[in-house]
């Protein structure tokens, strides 16, 4: 059995005092029988870590880069990720492969980077609405699983995978449990040929994840917990999607 695992992404949402009353909502509404993670933005994951000691929910960031250090003005690396406790790095989110250009092997160079310093990538893959409509999905989803496979070779068993189908980020349209259960299973199997640790591996689903259909979502065999962007930036629903898990 795989623990059920639910991540907030707060993507550029925020502001110290709006994120000191959403930690202090979570603190309340705990503690859930999934794993929880928010990934908050870079200026504020201190200040999380602080109120989050002892807490059930873990930490982390929404991107890192695929360097060690040096000159790279604005990049942020794993290692001062892992310097300030982080357990997640979200990477190769469809809004930084739409709008920063990232490549599928950029997002995998960042998936290592990473795991070299102990920092668990949560890694996104997810077709668009025309790749879908033209048929493409499981191709595209499997391309983009690939450049990591290959990347990572022996230490792919240590990633989470999000499925994030990109018409459902943000529009209210939620893949259906059949439809994302079925590109889960594509993946698993991706996996499964690729590491012995598969069963193991947690792979989340991301889209419009509300508090009302959350329980239908996490109940699909391959659907191991969820990536939630709206719906985590309000304690009470990010709660009640946990609960669901
Ligand atoms: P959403 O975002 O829940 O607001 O659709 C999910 C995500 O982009 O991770």
């Amino acid at each position: 059995m795989r623990k059920k695992l639910v991540v907030g992404n707060w993507k550029m949402h925020g502001s110290r005092a709006a994120n000191a009353v959403l930690l202090a909502g979570l603190k309340e509404a705990g503690p859930w029988n999934a794993d929880v993670a928010v990934c908050v933005p870079f200026p504020y994951i201190a200040e999380t870590a602080l109120a989050l000691t002892g807490q059930q929910v873990a930490f982390g960031a929404q991107d890192c880069s695929a360097h060690e250090q040096g000159a790279y003005t604005g990049e942020v690396s794993s290692a001062m990720l892992a310097d300030l406790g982080c357990r997640y790095a979200i990477v190769g989110h469809s809004e930084r492969r739409a709008y920063h250009h990232e490549s599928d092997q950029l997002v995998a160079d960042k998936a290592k980077a990473a795991l070299a310093h102990g920092v668990t990538p949560i890694v996104c893959v997810g077709e668009t609405l025309a790749e879908r409509e033209a048929g493409r999905t499981e191709e595209v989803v499997k391309r983009q699983l690939a450049a990591v496979i290959h990347t990572l070779t022996h230490c792919i068993g240590e990633i989470v995978l999000a499925y994030e189908p990109v018409w459902a980020i943000g529009t209210g349209l939620t893949a259906t449990p059949e439809q994302a259960q079925a590109v889960h299973q594509v993946l698993r199997l991706q996996l499964h040929a690729a590491t012995q640790k598969s069963d193991a591996m947690r792979i989340l689903y991301g889209g419009s994840v509300k508090p009302d259909n959350a329980a239908q979502l996490f109940g699909q065999p391959d659907i191991d917990g969820g990536l939630i962007g709206g719906a985590a930036l309000k304690a009470a629903d990010f709660a009640a999607i946990c609960r669901a898990a």
